[in-house]
């Protein structure tokens, strides 16, 4: 049975860093799914015009485009799964999921925790804009939507996913090698 596991957190958590580290490791397909809008928004598709207005805000895209997205993942038969990042990040997200997990009969492993500060999540944001050219990054009110959202969706989110037995919370703050470290133990 093919695997699907989720990675979520604070903006700059180190989501797509373990995501990365894991998927080759696993043979896993890794969706990152900021990357994959950014990648649409490149594009220039219609779609990616849509895209692009609510990432420069910091704010999440509505369902009825979230939908849109996921229905571009494909599987490839060599690979054994599929690693999240990012997805879900909101309740009606954590459904659609549900959906994808029972029509494809995949095994759910785990709704993964990177647990950072506020702080952290900041430096980290700030250290980033200077490497990288992520206007979401650099943007101070996108910066600021982005911890917002984080703190409003979280809760029903994570209440979700302890629920259902499969919340595991992980120290974000170690190093990269000890929180993949920690991932692997359940993998
Ligand atoms: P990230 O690269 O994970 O920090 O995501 C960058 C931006 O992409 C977010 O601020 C949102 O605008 C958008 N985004 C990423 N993941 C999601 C999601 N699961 N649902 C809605 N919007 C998302």
């Amino acid at each position: 049975m093919k695997k699907i596991i989720c990675i979520y957190g604070r903006p700059a958590a180190g989501k797509t860093t373990q995501a990365a580290l894991i998927a080759p490791e696993f043979n896993l397909q890794q969706f990152g799914m900021g990357d994959r809008l950014r990648a649409e928004i490149q594009s220039g598709s219609t779609l990616g015009q849509e895209i692009k207005k609510y990432v420069d805000q910091g704010i999440l895209i509505t369902d009825e485009i979230m939908e849109q997205v996921i229905r571009t993942i494909k599987i490839r038969p060599e690979e054994k799964g599929i690693v999240f990042d990012g997805f879900p990040r909101m309740l009606s997200q954590a459904g659609m999921l549900e959906k994808i997990i029972e029509e494809a009969d995949y095994e759910f492993i785990g709704f993964f925790y990177l647990k950072v500060s506020v702080e952290t999540a900041l430096q980290r944001i700030t250290a980033r804009a200077d490497a990288t050219n992520r206007q979401d990054d650099k943007d101070q009110e996108a910066v600021k939507n982005r911890l917002d959202v984080f703190e409003e969706e979280s809760v029903p989110l994570l209440e979700f996913y302890k629920n259902k037995n499969r919340l595991i919370e992980i120290d974000g703050e170690k190093s990269i090698e000890e929180v993949c470290a920690e991932i692997k133990k359940y993998l």
